[in-house]
């Protein structure tokens, strides 16, 4: 692999408008990489640090100029001539930094710079991502978890929980996935639409009408999947993410959106074990609880961990060690990516490695706020985390990473399979 020359870097905006990081990074034999840095709303508090500007009189104080100059200034002086592995370069990247969270360069910054060399040497090999990041002979398409229902800090309506997806599990490979899933939201909206909600939708493409209680949007999907022509936990389960820290307060669980109730760690487990109990399509549940309830993930784990998967994501921050205690401590069995929680492409890669050593899955996401960059779909495949959460089948940003999963689906041909059933046979007999 040839020598870093040149980094370029530039402020440009994320699908929600904010400002966000482009960073173009240029090998000695002109190869270039070119990496846009994507950006979360219900973000986990042990994040790396997402370095903004602060300057009230530029986008609320949201510019990146500052991560933009540290790129072309400290890091491109650091790197010129740089010649070495991924790992040795994410390496003087969190060296350079300095901090234990990113936070002098900034995780944008450094993010931007770990996978834009990625994609050109990915390129200086002509090889595409997914095998510059792991080179092999047989490859593993993931089922995508399409976040279609919003509620939450997500919503203007009366539902606690974040995001209702649809995994479409049962299906032979992703093209066909990606149809059942098609299918199933353009039903939902008809549904929506005779019901006379709002088929508006949020920002990860998912509709956000004014529905009435937290149950409202399970069954208003085991409608659609039906309807759509699906069998609910077989061709097609439902995964949630509750965002749970957001509706945790002083150590309890409200219910402020939709009854005033509140629950004890225990009475949210039992609360839980009875959703399952009742929504047997139910196959996954991130941040069921709080990042602050340590103790009660445990519990839950240990409670539901053979009936669900209780997936880490403001728990664990894509952050190697937090996950290491977690693992240690029997804290969820699965995990959350995203590369912009940790920000290195090697310790991300190293999250997973750590999964799936330690009996884990793992789910390669995005976030709330992204941009056209589809590095997730190839790293997913690289991976082969058989899990992929992408957001709904709407919007240009979301639909890019699928998109970009039928190609690499296509031009795997015999040597990629679909992770399909296998993806969640731990939690539920493949029928
Ligand atoms: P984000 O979170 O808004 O921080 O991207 C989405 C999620 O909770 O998975
Ligand atoms: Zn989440």
């Amino acid at each position: 692999m040839s020598q870093i020359s040149k980094l370029n870097a530039l402020e440009i905006l994320d699908s929600r408008g904010n400002p966000t990081l482009e960073v173009i990074l240029q090998l000695d034999s002109g190869n270039l990489g070119v990496a846009k840095i994507p950006s979360g709303a219900s973000t986990g508090k042990h994040e790396a640090v997402e370095l903004r500007d602060g300057d009230k009189t530029r986008y609320g104080g949201k510019g990146v100029r500052k991560a933009v100059s540290n790129v072309m200034d400290e890091i491109q002086n650091a790197l010129t001539h740089f010649e070495g592995s991924q790992a040795a370069l994410d390496k003087e990247l969190v060296e350079l930094d300095g901090t234990p969270n990113k936070a002098r360069l900034g995780a944008n910054a450094i993010l931007g710079v770990s996978i834009a060399a990625a994609k050109a040497w990915a390129a200086e090999n002509q090889m595409p991502l997914y095998r510059y990041f792991s080179n092999e002979d047989d490859y593993v398409l993931p089922v995508p978890m399409l976040n279609v229902l919003n509620g939450g800090r997500h919503a203007d309506n009366n539902v606690d929980f974040q995001e209702f997806m649809i995994a479409p599990l049962g299906a032979p490979n992703f093209a066909e996935a990606l149809r059942a899933a098609s299918e199933t939201f353009h039903t939902l909206r008809e549904i929506l639409k005779q019901k006379g909600y709002a088929t508006s939708v949020g920002d990860e493409g998912g509709f956000a009408p004014r529905l009435r209680s937290n149950e409202e949007p399970m069954e208003l999907l085991l409608a659609a999947i039906e309807r759509a022509g699906y069998k609910p936990g077989f061709d097609i389960a439902i995964n949630l993410d509750p965002a749970a820290s957001e509706f945790y307060e002083d150590g309890v669980y409200v219910f402020r959106k939709s009854d005033q109730s509140s629950r004890t760690t225990e009475v949210m487990i039992d609360y839980w074990s009875d959703w399952l109990k009742r929504y047997s399509a139910i196959f996954s549940l991130e941040d069921g609880l709080s990042e602050e309830d340590w103790e009660g993930w445990r519990e839950l784990t240990q409670e539901l961990g053979h009936k669900v998967q209780p997936v880490g994501d403001d728990i664990f921050v894509t952050n190697p060690s937090i996950f290491q205690r977690g693992i240690r401590d029997g804290i969820a069995n699965s995990i959350l990516i995203k590369l912009n929680q940790i920000g290195t492409v090697t310790e991300t890669l190293h999250c997973i490695e750590l999964a799936r050593r330690s009996g884990y899955t793992a789910v390669v996401s995005h976030r709330s706020g992204e941009t056209d960059d589809t590095t997730i779909a190839d790293l997913a495949v690289a991976a082969g985390t058989g899990q992929i959460k992408a957001g709904s089948v709407c919007r240009g940003e979301r639909i890019g990473k699928y998109n970009r999963l039928l190609e690499i689906e296509k031009e795997l041909g015999r040597n990629g399979q679909y992770a399909g059933r296998m993806a969640y046979a731990r939690w539920k007999p493949i029928k």
